[in-house]
């Protein structure tokens, strides 16, 4: 969202010039979020403030002067803004082309970033809080020396975000890799306790937290719309996993969570379809979840894999990348490409160059999208 950004023919919304100050700020304030929510004691917000929030508050201070509004007099202040003011609000005006106007930086519920909150942060040219993840996952391929080995870390890290320790006696549990990747795994910060107790979602095996940090959540009443999870998209039909030994409880960084482990299972669902029809692919380095096929004549052909809930500023992603010298099948999970409008949002976000080189599909339709060939792809787009 910078406005010195150059890039190629970008969509709707995506160029520099779609970009206002509000647009900016947004992206600011994200980007602080994600880093404040990192903090211990983050409630506090205790005067001096760290340089990167007061900074960002300063920002809104100009920027609230600039456009006839009261500034926000603190830091906790602002961050109520980041939980209650969404991307349309005036204050901002992020185009409705580039982040869906309802996106708020912090959950309601959970009080914690939204994943739309790390996909805006991910917004730029240095790619934020994914770039950090895939800089992580390039640091341990390195480490682990080897293809095989790499494979096992990396599926380990994705399979357990939270880390228990009676899980070392568990069936896929390898000493071998967990001393390879058991840097990439903190302790339980106290924020994301509940009277002592951790939650973990039972469906994304992710963080979960009841509004407001209210106790009656640890009972059978735990579920519902007064629970948010850092998946956040999770069914609500079954009550929290409750971890009552915090201390002998690791979890994954947060960019990890985000970026790998919760698109994963995504990617297990292409990987498997490709399988099933017989279909060779091989991980591609250096990538978040890349993969190309193998036997697909004289064109190359990818698949990358992501969880995004912001379909435009994944395009915008996609167009930052490499020329598309070759065909790409994104493969999202099907409850968000069915979503009204995600799918017109994604397709209309890519400079035309991309369009029908990069298609958006899911796990189940993977293998028909790919027999169907580019032409016909065009045809859609
Ligand atoms: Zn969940």
């Amino acid at each position: 969202m910078s406005a010195g950004t150059t890039r190629r023919a970008g969509g709707p919304g995506i160029g520099a010039a779609a970009e206002g100050g509000g647009s900016r700020l947004f992206r600011e304030l994200a980007r602080m979020v994600v880093a404040l929510a990192d903090v211990e004691g983050l409630r506090s917000f205790a005067l001096p403030y760290p340089g990167l929030a007061q900074r960002a508050l300063d920002r809104t201070v100009m920027h609230c002067l600039d456009v006839g509004e009261t500034p926000p007099r603190s830091l906790p202040e602002l961050w109520e803004w980041c939980r209650t003011r969404p991307a349309c609000d005036p204050l901002f005006a992020v185009s409705p082309a580039l982040v869906a106007p309802g996106t708020t930086l912090v959950h309601p519920v959970g009080r914690m970033p939204t994943r739309s909150c790390l996909e805006v942060a991910s917004h730029g040219p240095d790619g934020g809080v994914a770039a950090h993840a895939r800089a992580l996952l390039g640091d341990l391929e390195a480490r682990c020396g080897t293809g095989e080995r790499y494979r096992q870390c990396r599926r380990f890290l994705a399979r357990h975000p939270v880390v228990h320790q009676r899980d070392r006696f568990g069936l896929d549990w390898s000493k071998a890799v967990w001393s390879r990747v058991k840097e990439l795994y903190g302790p339980l910060p106290e924020y994301l306790l509940v009277d002592g107790v951790f939650l973990r979602c039972p469906s994304c095996e992710l963080p979960a937290l009841p509004r407001d940090r209210a106790v009656p959540v640890l009972g059978p009443s735990g579920t519902g719309a007064d629970l948010w999870c850092e998946g956040e998209e999770c069914p609500r039909d079954a009550p929290p996993e409750l971890i009552r030994e915090p201390d002998q409880t690791w979890i994954l960084r947060r960019s990890l969570r985000t970026f790998l482990a919760l698109p994963y299972r995504t990617e297990e669902a292409a990987r498997n379809a490709l399988d099933h029809a017989g279909i060779g692919h091989e991980a591609l380095p250096g990538s978040l979840s890349a993969h190309r096929l193998k036997d697909t004549g004289p064109e190359s052909v990818d698949i990358q894999v992501y969880d995004r809930l912001q379909p435009a500023l994944l395009a915008a992603h996609l167009a930052e990348g490499a020329p598309p010298a070759h065909r790409t099948l994104v493969v999202v999970p099907a409850a968000l490409a069915g979503r009204d409008g995600y799918r017109e949002a994604f397709t209309g976000s890519l400079p035309a160059p991309l369009r029908g080189r990069s298609v958006l599909t899911t796990p189940v339709d993977l293998v028909s999208d790919l027999e169907r060939g580019p032409k016909e792809e065009k045809d859609d787009a």
